[in-house]
């Protein structure tokens, strides 16, 4: 199947901290990506805007070689980066000083959609949102694209969301959470909301629990220090795990649009309850033989910071009263993977007696690798010898079902980024919703803290501490296998 590609308006997109990791890793690629899918139109242009000094060529020479790197296996029509590098520009600017300001203001063409992604700290968010307007870059439907970490708590997130709002207008601000732009969790929303089968059963008379599990094989890596005062909590929970569970737990919105999507997610993050202190567990890979630990890893080996994090959470509303949420997230786990998984309720009755078993439901959204999603459904094991029953997952991996472009179309951040020019916010955090996630975060964190809690080590390459796997068999539940 060959997915059908409908081009944007022509538009300038500039890169603040163009020079910087992320717009190597993922933005640059992923425009590229997208320009060779035919999304591009041929008056775009990219203006890489950072301090490093370097010219037009020097930074066409960068993006060749992020290109090459990062942007993965390419089509035959897509062999030649000449054509997008043609689009591609840079200005050596100050974020903080006067340096380049005018000379950005004769590149960017303000009759176009402009767009700046400020992938850059966000201590220099207020300097630049400030000059983007003293030097009239900035018009009404100017649009900002703000990066993760928003906030280390609720003060610092009002905090910058006015000093944004200084400046701009909450339609004009795209915060990036890169997991609303993948593929399966948009998927979700059509499975839940295009199909009738689900969402009668979507509520706490049908379904037992919920986990999700975002896991992780490597270590804090080079960001040691930045981890360790962030740990799972603000690093993956109060975002990404709180998006999906968002997704996976709101009501219908009446249409699939910004703020109808954003105010039905808001009311799930007010409707959680405070977690109970015994519904949390933290943990700290270990050292072993031969690899540090995390403390090692972060040189700092009094740390109390977290690199994994369980915790059981309640939605206090009618539709989720009573059904548990699950969530988990760690490094130096046995498998990469992220997923969400719905236990439904066992049958009320099996009129096939006891040898048949315990049989449930699970639908099983993975998120990574291999998006797709399975349901396990209960049928008859084929064969003589009386009604034996086994579970079998319906597989509905994207690629398997739509062919390869499937998988290639999927990037979160080109999809994001072109949402951000056609101006489309339904899949980008709103303010207050960053706010109400830190309300809610922020407490827990206080009362670890409070409690001195230490986090508990646990063996690399497994599945976490082992409260974690008895925070489920408390509950006579059990956490899904981390599988690659
Ligand atoms: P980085 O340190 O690799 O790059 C920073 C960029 O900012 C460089 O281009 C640098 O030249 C520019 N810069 C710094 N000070 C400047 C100044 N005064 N004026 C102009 N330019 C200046 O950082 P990064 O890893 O690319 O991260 C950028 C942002 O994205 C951060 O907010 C980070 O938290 C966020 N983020 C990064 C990743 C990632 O994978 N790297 C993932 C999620 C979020």
């Amino acid at each position: 199947m060959v997915s059908r590609v409908i081009p944007v308006e022509p538009f300038d997109l500039v890169i603040f901290g163009g020079t910087g990791d992320l717009a190597r890793r993922k933005i640059l690629p992923g425009l590229f990506r997208r320009y060779c899918a035919g999304q591009m139109p041929p008056e775009a242009q990219v203006i890489g805007a950072a301090r490093s000094d370097m010219d037009d060529s020097g930074y066409r020479d960068f993006v060749r070689d992020a290109i090459t790197e990062f942007a993965g296996p390419l089509s035959d029509e897509c062999q030649q980066v000449d054509g997008f590098l043609d689009r591609v520009g840079y200005v050596t600017i100050d974020a903080q000083g006067e340096g380049g300001w005018a000379e950005l203001k004769d590149r960017v063409r303000a009759e176009l959609v402009h767009a700046y992604y400020f992938s850059v700290a966000p201590s220099l968010f207020g300097d630049i949102a400030e000059r983007l307007h003293l030097h009239g870059l900035a018009g009404d439907d100017s649009r900002i694209v703000v990066e993760k970490p928003f906030g280390k708590d609720l003060d610092s997130a009002r905090a910058l969301n006015a000093t944004l709002a200084k400046h701009f207008d909450e339609h004009q601000i795209y915060r990036i959470d890169h997991y609303l732009g993948k593929e399966t969790v948009q998927n979700l929303m059509a499975v839940r909301f295009g199909n009738v089968l689900f969402e009668p059963l979507w509520n706490a008379q049908y379904v037992d629990h919920i986990q999700i599990t975002v896991a992780e094989t490597v270590g804090v890596g080079g960001r040691g220090g930045y981890y360790d005062t962030s740990g799972a909590m603000r690093d993956m929970v109060q975002n990404h795990l709180m998006q999906l569970l968002c997704l996976i737990a709101m009501e219908p919105p009446a249409k699939f649009e910004p703020d109808a999507v954003r105010d039905e997610k808001l009311k799930v993050i007010r409707a959680l309850e405070p977690v109970e202190p015994h519904h949390i567990v933290r943990g700290q890979y270990d050292k072993t033989a031969d690899a540090p630990g995390y403390r090692q890893d972060v040189e700092n080996p009094r740390s109390f910071t977290e690199s994994f994090l369980a915790l059981k959470l309640h939605i206090s509303n009618w539709r989720w009263a009573g059904t548990p949420f699950y969530l988990r997230t760690g490094k130096k786990l046995k498998a990469r993977t992220s997923e969400i998984v719905v236990v439904f309720k066992d049958a009320p009755h099996s009129i096939f007696g006891a040898d048949a078993g315990r049989h449930r439901n699970v639908l099983a959204i993975r998120l990574q690798p291999n998006e797709g999603m399975t349901l396990d459904v209960t049928i008859k094991e084929p064969g003589p010898g009386g009604m034996r029953l086994v579970d079998v997952p319906l597989d509905m991996t994207f690629a398997d079902a739509l062919g390869p472009e499937a998988e290639q179309a999927t990037e979160a951040y080109e999809r994001l980024i072109m949402d951000v020019i056609r101006g489309n916010q339904t899949l980008f955090m709103r303010g207050d919703e960053v706010e109400a996630a830190w309300a809610w975060t922020d407490p827990i964190i206080a009362g670890w803290t409070a409690r001195s809690d230490v986090p508990k080590p646990y063996d690399q390459g497994g599945s976490g501490p082992e409260d974690s796997l008895m925070l489920m068999h408390r509950d006579g539940r059990r956490w899904r296998e981390l599988k690659a």
